[in-house]
């Protein structure tokens, strides 16, 4: 992959040349990037701001007919953008196409909505007087975002974006940008106008700066120490702010669940995609009488799974997206250990026939809310299981850390459940099913510090990418 920026409907190269690496096999260079200088990033933000009212503007049903038509082609191409996105980020060749399928939907899901859009009417306390209230574009959206979801996540972002008759600037992560080049030609090949969507490179920090000075609304997803910068940046020119951020999910498995299901979720949940879900369960939280049938039985599941490259249609987990973060992993784990930990499934790398990030999805167990593993994200294949006497302390473990985005609990009682779904200070619950998993249909994203702001997607997404405007009608004595 040969990727470029594209700036005002004009493919363009950086300043600074980058590549990228397979993580399957490090050996392998999947793409050459260049990163923008400052003066080009500007220009993209300007080119946005162009073109935003004439979009805002542009006939609905032809607004709906592009997206659409980019869902459309985002459908048709899902085998090479999948199998980009599996040589780039290292998901199975599956995950790759579904997760491409995903982001197809979620621009026929925004094509739906440019034409869902409504406005309220309200009568008024003044005779001969309306009250309108009406949602218009934010203007320009910068979106930046991360390494874990390549093409659906900017896509939710955008395809929202645009729906409501925004102009967007995306910088995906250096790590996997080859995605959002993809995304770029699909939105120039389905006929969107000159400067509506740009996409540039560059450093997080130089560039993000940049975007959010200029841009009216920033949506956001990456980690939380990242995003505490981004706010304090968007403070400075009060740019509206979305940040979906980390998350350190627990699944409550009650005395009272279907042990083969709750042994199905809680693997799924830790170590599918190699636990690189912002929503994958790090925490479980396991009541005595089940606790050791349970361990037992998620160890066996974890050194069954066969972990490889990504394009080995074998595979059921990939390597770790990149080295930073698989050093990470790794060190999380022996700190657990140096905590106190038992580990019981996850010897750490795994020798593959190529040289590549391969990690064993890993259960440690033995260990206690409050400590280090528990508080800290790893964002890897990595589970801790916490022993607990009941609901009321499992309630209590489960809400004892900061991060609060997705919860789930395994139990048979309805009473139970319920009870979890109400207490459980998480943005999204889970009853008998993994933490992970979302729909494209409703609001996605958890309480700070694991998101800030309106959440994303679904009903969600006019919130976010629209301003309010209420007006008073003196139509006069009728
Ligand atoms: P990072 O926070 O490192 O990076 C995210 C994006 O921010 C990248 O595009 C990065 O650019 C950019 N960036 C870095 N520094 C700055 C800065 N100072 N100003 C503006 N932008 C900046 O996250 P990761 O890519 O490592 O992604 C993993 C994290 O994302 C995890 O914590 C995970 O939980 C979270 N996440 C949350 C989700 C949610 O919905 N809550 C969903 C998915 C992931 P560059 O790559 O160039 O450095």
């Amino acid at each position: 992959m040969q990727g470029q920026n594209f700036i005002a409907g004009r493919w363009i190269d950086g300043i600074t040349p980058f590549t990228t690496a397979n993580p399957s096999d490090l050996d392998e260079t999947v793409g050459h990037y260049s990163k923008l200088g400052e003066s080009e990033v500007r220009e993209a933000m300007a080119a946005a701001r162009a073109a935003q009212p004439g979009w805002a503007a542009c006939n609905m049903q032809v607004r709906a007919d592009i997206l659409r038509k980019a869902g459309d082609i985002l459908l048709a191409r899902s085998e090479e953008i999948g199998t980009l996105l599996s040589r780039e980020e290292g998901k199975t060749r599956a995950e790759g196409i579904g997760e491409t399928i995903r982001a197809a939907q979620c621009f026929h899901y925004a094509a739906g909505d440019v034409v869902r859009a409504q406005g309220e009417f309200y009568h008024s306390m003044r005779d001969g007087f309306n009250v309108l209230v009406t949602r218009e574009p934010v203007g320009v959206v910068a979106a930046i975002t991360p390494w874990n979801f390549p093409i659906a996540l900017p896509s939710w972002k955008v395809a929202g974006a645009l729906a409501y008759g925004n102009a967007v600037v995306l910088k995906p992560s250096s790590f996997v940008p080859g995605c959002a080049v993809m995304l770029a030609q699909v939105l120039e090949a389905a006929g969107l106008p000159a400067g509506v969507f740009n996409l540039v490179m560059g450093d997080g920090r130089a560039t993000g700066n940049i975007m959010i000075d200029e841009a009216d609304a920033l949506t956001f997803t990456g980690g939380t120490a990242t995003g505490r910068l981004v706010l304090a940046r968007a403070a400075e020119t009060m740019t509206k702010c979305q940040l979906e951020l980390g998350g350190k999910n627990a699944l409550v498995v009650l005395d009272d669940a279907d042990l083969d299901l709750a042994v199905d979720i809680a693997s799924n949940g830790a170590w599918i995609q190699t636990g690189q879900r912002c929503t994958g369960t790090e925490r479980l939280i396991v009541t005595r009488g089940v606790h050791d049938a349970f361990v037992e039985r998620m160890a066996g599941v974890a050194k069954a799974y066969r972990v490889g490259h990504a394009l080995d249609p074998q595979t059921q987990i990939g390597p770790v997206a990149n080295t930073q973060q698989f050093n990470e992993n790794l060190k999380f784990v022996r700190d657990a250990q140096a905590e106190g930990a038992e580990l019981v499934a996850g010897a750490g790398a795994v020798e593959c026939r190529t040289r590549g990030l391969f990690m064993a999805p890993t259960l440690l167990v033995g260990t206690q809310g409050a400590w280090r593993c528990n508080q800290h994200e790893s964002f890897g294949p990595i589970a801790s299981v916490i022993r607990v006497d009941d609901l009321d302390e499992a309630i209590a473990v489960a809400n004892a850390c900061a991060y609060k985005l997705s919860s789930g609990i395994a139990t048979s009682s309805l009473r139970n459940a319920e009870r979890f779904r109400r207490e459980s200070l998480a943005g999204m619950v889970m009853i008998n099913a993994p933490t992970a998993g979302l729909e494209y249909h409703v609001p996605l994203g958890g309480r700070s510090p694991s998101g800030y702001g309106p959440r994303e997607t679904g009903a969600a997404t006019a919130e976010f990418f629209t301003e309010s405007k209420t007006s008073y009608i003196n139509h006069g004595a009728i």
